[in-house]
């Protein structure tokens, strides 16, 4: 069974990598500067960046930039050493004032090439440096020599660094040292002479990690509606007019705001070939959209409303549905909302779970049990429906609810009977009857699922293991049939 769900469930490969892939992350350069043109800037790379794609441009710290544009996030820029242009983060450089000269200096901790007086106080200013920071620059004002730059309690203090005729190094005449190490040597052991502590070179705050995840909305265009949910409406799109997605657009009023980092971070770490993919988010400004993969065939529910599926198909979905329940079983998730109406299917009837997680970002008095008419009650558990205790267990009561749904091809369980009547019903021991249409062995673990002790429930594991089993003997059962008709 597993073969056969993992054959029909492989993820296509541009859905693979959970975001937006590294080739697409940067936009296209759509201009073509003169590299010689005598007014672009020069910037220095304060940080090493790799490049992700061929639009980006690979530098290392101290490296001296031309730059052409500024890009959103982005700057376009050439090395003064080498002829490609591309894209490097705009807060991974600094403009200079003026071209200088590479050295060994540039291998040192304490040396910044390039950076002018004002940017080395900015520097040395801010944390993590302190009392006693330092770092040597090139000297603005005389072409060749170089600054000392100490930071002093919340003042900064700049000393001139001369070169003799023989590129020996000085602060004060007639005090020459042959190198800069040596020249801070000894102003480190003889601080009091120039009144300024040389405790440890100047540090560099890492960079803002950048976030794959977040996308510009820009980048999206809504096409069709696809339908509307507890979060908001869903829609059909494109990413950046080329990529299918769907966009489901938050409802922010309906949402504890607090949480939505949070549950975002969360679910920017679960990967599973039966779960929805999260492709990225655009969370900055309102509304938040939460862009994943798009499943073409819409939800189960709506499906087996539609389709004439076989015993075997019917299993086969709810085997899949197990499968990513075990994933989230393992990773201690609790759905909270599972039902066919959130699972999704695509080609070759693989079903994925959707809005996972995404439940518990309900405001309360939304997704409560008091007189709100969104908590859906046949789905739920007594003891979340009574007492709001949520569980892993509380979800296998709905995964039996869900059996019920695949079983009858979409009906609506406890017909007839409202939410009320129902949480009345299952508190006095009643249950769903078998459906005509549905196995007695799966009936039998549905009952399982819908035991009044939570505890007394299986696990998803054990239930993937169970189901799997019903399907191969039920398969093996109907290959010896078509066998025996071939005879
Ligand atoms: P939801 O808010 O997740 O309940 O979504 C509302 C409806 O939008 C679902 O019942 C689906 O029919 C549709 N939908 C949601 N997400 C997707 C998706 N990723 N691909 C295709 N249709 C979707």
């Amino acid at each position: 069974m597993a073969s056969l769900v993992n054959s029909r469930g492989s993820v296509p490969d541009n859905c693979s990598l959970g975001y937006f892939g590294a080739d697409l992350v940067s936009p296209q350069p759509d201009w073509d500067p003169d590299p010689a043109l005598p007014t672009s800037p020069l910037f220095v790379a304060l940080y090493d960046f790799a490049a992700r794609s061929t639009n980006e441009l690979s530098v290392s710290r101290g490296d001296k930039l031309r730059v052409y544009k500024e890009v959103g996030e982005y700057v376009v820029a050439r090395r003064l050493s080498g002829k490609s242009i591309g894209y490097v983060p705009a807060n991974y450089v600094a403009k200079i004032s003026q071209e200088t000269p590479s050295h060994h200096l540039g291998t040192t901790p304490w040396y910044f090439s390039g950076i002018s007086r004002h940017e080395a106080e900015r520097l040395l200013l801010s944390p993590p440096n302190e009392h006693g920071s330092f770092l040597i620059r090139d000297s603005e004002s005389s072409k060749g020599e170089y600054s000392l730059s100490v930071r002093n309690q919340a003042k900064v203090s700049h000393f001139r660094i001369c070169k003799c005729p023989d590129g020996s190094l000085y602060v004060q005449k007639g005090h020459a040292f042959p190198s800069m190490e040596e020249l801070l040597a000894f102003y480190t052991e003889n601080w009091k002479v120039i009144q300024s502590p040389l405790v440890k070179p100047c540090v560099l705050k890492t960079p803002p990690e950048k976030d794959e995840w977040e996308r510009p909305r820009s980048e999206f265009t809504l096409r069709k509606k696809l339908g509307e949910g507890n979060f908001g409406e869903v829609w059909e799109g494109l990413w950046r007019n080329t990529v299918p997605v769907a966009i489901k657009i938050i409802k922010q009023a309906d949402m504890k705001a607090e949480d939505f980092t949070k549950e975002i971070q969360n679910l920017k770490s679960l990967k599973h070939e039966k779960l929805i993919q999260l492709h990225a988010v655009c969370s900055r400004g309102e509304p938040v959209f939460i862009i994943t993969e798009l499943m073409k065939k819409g939800n189960l529910h709506s499906y087996l409303n539609r389709k004439s599926l076989s015993t075997l198909h019917l299993l086969d979905m709810a085997c899949q549905v197990a499968d990513g329940m075990t994933y989230l079983e393992e990773k201690h998730i609790v759905h909270r909302d599972l039902a066919a109406r959130n699972i999704l299917v695509g080609d070759d009837l693989t079903c994925k779970i959707a809005d996972f997680g995404l439940a518990r970002l309900l405001k309360d008095d939304i997704y409560s049990t008091s007189g709100s008419t969104k908590i859906p009650v046949k789905w739920t558990a007594p003891e979340a429906a009574n007492y709001r205790t949520y569980s892993l267990k509380s979800d296998i009561w709905s995964y039996g609810i869900l059996l019920y749904e695949v079983f009858t091809y979409g009906q609506t369980p406890y017909e007839g009977m409202t939410n009320q009547e129902t949480i009345q019903q299952i508190t006095r021991g009643y249950r769903l009857p078998r459906p005509s249409t549905c196995p007695s062995e799966i009936y039998l673990v549905m009952l399982e699922c819908w035991k009044g002790n939570a505890e007394e429930r299986p696990t998803f594991f054990a239930l993937r293991e169970k189901l799997n089993s019903i399907y191969m003997a039920d398969a093996n059962l109907f290959a010896v049939c078509i066998q025996r008709i071939y005879q």
